[in-house]
């Protein structure tokens, strides 16, 4: 629910309080209904939210002692909560005190959006300030430079590799969601786009202007930031990235990479850490706010007045049925909206699952994603890339 504020939106604030219905854990009056784990009073919610984020880096420790660990941080609900919580964490009077260096990444996308928000990425700085951790403000672009060297040898190896793809073919034709592929195949062998001229920008907006599709962009756009913020983090000394991601989001992208093809990458995808796919080029990303849900996060933000910032993203202002994102997100939604638990349905199913290709293997990995090669299929295996190989052969 929005409430106009001057001229611009912002969430209500206040979390709704039902009286009448008692706390599970404390049996108190007036309590918070949080999803289908039943109600809660002001303080066990706090207790049981950050219990559930500590549970989530106790199951899975990877985060040793001193390490020093990069929040990815945008301003949004999912890692303003993360920050409030390692904040919390790291307080001296807090009985298990956090171990770990934190410091914050945003990454700023702001060469893909026409609108100028400049006063809201000082606004983020500003909230990044006050938090006395180190931070770094990394703009998009960067990845360009990062990136060129690392994709020619990656698309060298598929063609002398005779990867099942017909690169004459993906000259000729678009190939959904790979279209990005065809671009910098075409920017590494002609002379005009080698151009040392070019900016990194300049190269960013060109990549993006020649993608025609919603769903190919937030997919690049997804992949080039999970990219630049491990080599980034690296770079700048870091042990492990943090991302925000929760459960509401990872059941939406789980759908959605079923759908695009990229099922037999779900375990890095979703995981709690993305496993070996940045290895030698940047460090893990990780997700400690993977069991919590949207409702969850927004529950608390509340609670705490948490200071979050809107930016516009690819998504912004675009029909539902714009891209397989955007429909499986409203898919989503919607169910959870009557069905409360099927995000945890969705979530917990994919952690049963693991590909053959969940690691890296001798045959290599995808120099655009960094996930596995998992290209090389038997007659007898129905894979998505035979399937598009086959409606390729018969148009
Ligand atoms: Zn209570
Ligand atoms: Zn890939």
């Amino acid at each position: 629910m929005c409430q106009v504020n001057g001229e611009t939106f912002s969430p209500k604030l206040e979390p709704q309080i039902i009286h009448g219905k008692a706390c599970v854990k404390c049996e108190k009056d007036s309590v918070i209904v949080v999803g289908t784990n039943g109600t809660f009073c002001k303080d066990c919610f706090e207790v049981y939210f950050s219990h559930k984020f500590r549970a989530s880096m106790g199951r899975n420790p990877l985060v040793r002692h001193h390490d020093k660990v990069a929040l990815a941080y945008s301003g949004g609900n999912n890692s303003s909560a993360l920050l409030n919580l390692i904040k919390k964490g790291l307080d001296p009077a807090t009985v298990k005190k956090l171990k770990f260096t934190p410091g914050l990444i945003f990454v700023d996308e702001r060469i893909l959006y026409p609108s100028d928000d400049y006063e809201k990425v000082k606004e983020i700085e500003e909230i990044m300030r006050n938090t006395g951790f180190p931070y770094h403000i990394v703009k998009l672009e960067e990845v360009g430079a990062m990136c060129i060297y690392t994709l020619y040898i990656g698309i060298v190896y598929l063609i002398v590799n005779h990867i099942c793809f017909n690169v004459n073919v993906m000259f000729k034709k678009e190939i959904p969601f790979l279209n990005h592929v065809i671009f910098i195949i075409d920017q590494v062998f002609s002379t005009e786009d080698t151009d040392e001229k070019m900016t990194n920008a300049e190269k960013l907006e060109k990549l993006f202007n020649s993608i025609t599709t919603l769903t190919s962009k937030q997919e690049t756009l997804y992949r080039l930031r999970c990219y630049l913020l491990s080599r980034k983090a690296k770079e700048l000394g870091y042990d492990h990235v943090f991302m925000g991601e929760t459960s509401t989001r990872l059941a939406i992208n789980i759908l959605s990479n079923f759908s695009l093809g990229r099922g037999v990458h779900l375990p890095q995808d979703t995981g709690f850490s993305d496993g070996l796919r940045f290895e030698g080029v940047g460090v893990k990303l990780l997700r400690p706010m993977r069991e919590m849900s949207m409702k969850e996060i927004a529950v608390y933000n509340a609670l705490n007045k948490v200071p979050t910032v809107f930016l516009p993203n690819l998504a912004t202002s675009q029909s539902v049925t714009s891209s397989v994102q955007n429909l499986t997100e409203n898919f989503i939604l919607g169910l959870v909206a009557g069905f409360p638990s099927t995000e945890m349905t969705v979530f917990r199913t994919s952690n049963k699952l693991h590909g053959k290709n969940d690691e890296k293997k001798s045959r290599g990995c995808c120099r655009l994603c960094f996930g596995a090669i998992d290209t090389e299929c038997g007659t007898a295996q129905a894979t998505a890339l035979r399937h598009t190989l086959f409606s390729e052969a018969i148009n």
